[in-house]
């Protein structure tokens, strides 16, 4: 009997870029989940589904077995924190960095020279709060859930730490990067009671990743 396994991915790009991988996979998923309102999708694969979940909700189905593997930003991981879950392929998918931007004009290396508390909107508390503390600057973390780029705008905080790619939206809203906090990419992530279990199903599956993701002979 083979065991059936459950993924956890996002709408949005974590799935958009993930679809491509289960493809080299020979795996093909049987809905779109931005056209569908279902949040369990079949796939080709009849031992393998697929659930829809909120970007930062992955790690808690995977970490409770309710999901045996998923697909997971960095970003997500670091707040998260890692405990159950074993992260045994950087997929390097939905890639970009964590920066700190400031509104254009604003001087921030002189803020951060005179020791100035600065005020800093995030959605990454934890990953803000380590990255100021290794420098020695005291902040003020305001959480926020969405929209950071406003914050220093209308008189909220005097900096944001936020994701970046393009850098189009920070333009949009005359925002300057000012530090690059990471580089950003997603994560294969397993139910570390699951990979025991149901090692016969997922060995093999790590396997065809960690040769899609970095073929032999190719340095990752
Ligand atoms: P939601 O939109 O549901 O509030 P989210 O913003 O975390 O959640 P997405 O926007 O789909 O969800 O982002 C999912 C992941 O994609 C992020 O956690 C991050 O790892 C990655 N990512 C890559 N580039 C970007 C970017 N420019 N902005 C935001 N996330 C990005
Ligand atoms: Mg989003």
């Amino acid at each position: 009997m083979t065991t059936p396994l459950t993924l956890a991915l996002s709408k949005g790009r974590i799935f958009i870029e993930t679809l491509p991988l289960l493809a080299q996979a020979g795996i093909r998923v049987l809905e779109d989940p931005e056209t569908s309102r279902k949040l369990i999708l079949e796939t080709s694969r009849s031992d393998l589904r697929i659930i829809i979940v909120r970007a930062s909700d992955v790690p808690t189905y995977v970490q409770y077995g309710a999901a045996d593997l998923g697909v997971a930003g960095k970003d997500v991981l670091l707040e998260h924190g890692t405990e159950g879950l074993y992260q045994p392929i950087d997929l390097g998918v939905a890639r970009c960095r964590m920066s700190v931007a400031v509104p254009r004009g604003f001087d921030y290396q002189n803020a951060v020279r005179q020791g100035a508390r600065l005020r800093v909107a995030t959605k990454y508390l934890r990953t803000a709060r380590e990255h100021f503390a290794a420098k020695g600057v005291h902040v003020d973390l305001i959480k926020l859930y969405g929209s950071m780029e406003l914050a220093p705008l209308i008189g909220l905080a005097d900096a944001i730490v936020d994701l970046v790619s393009s850098g189009n939206t920070l333009r949009a809203n005359d925002l300057v990067e000012v530090e690059q906090i990471m580089p950003i990419s997603a994560k294969l992530i397993v139910n570390q009671a699951a990979l025991k279990l149901k090692r016969g199903a997922i060995q093999p599956l790590l396997e065809v990743f960690s040769q899609i993701v970095s073929p032999a002979g190719v340095s990752p």
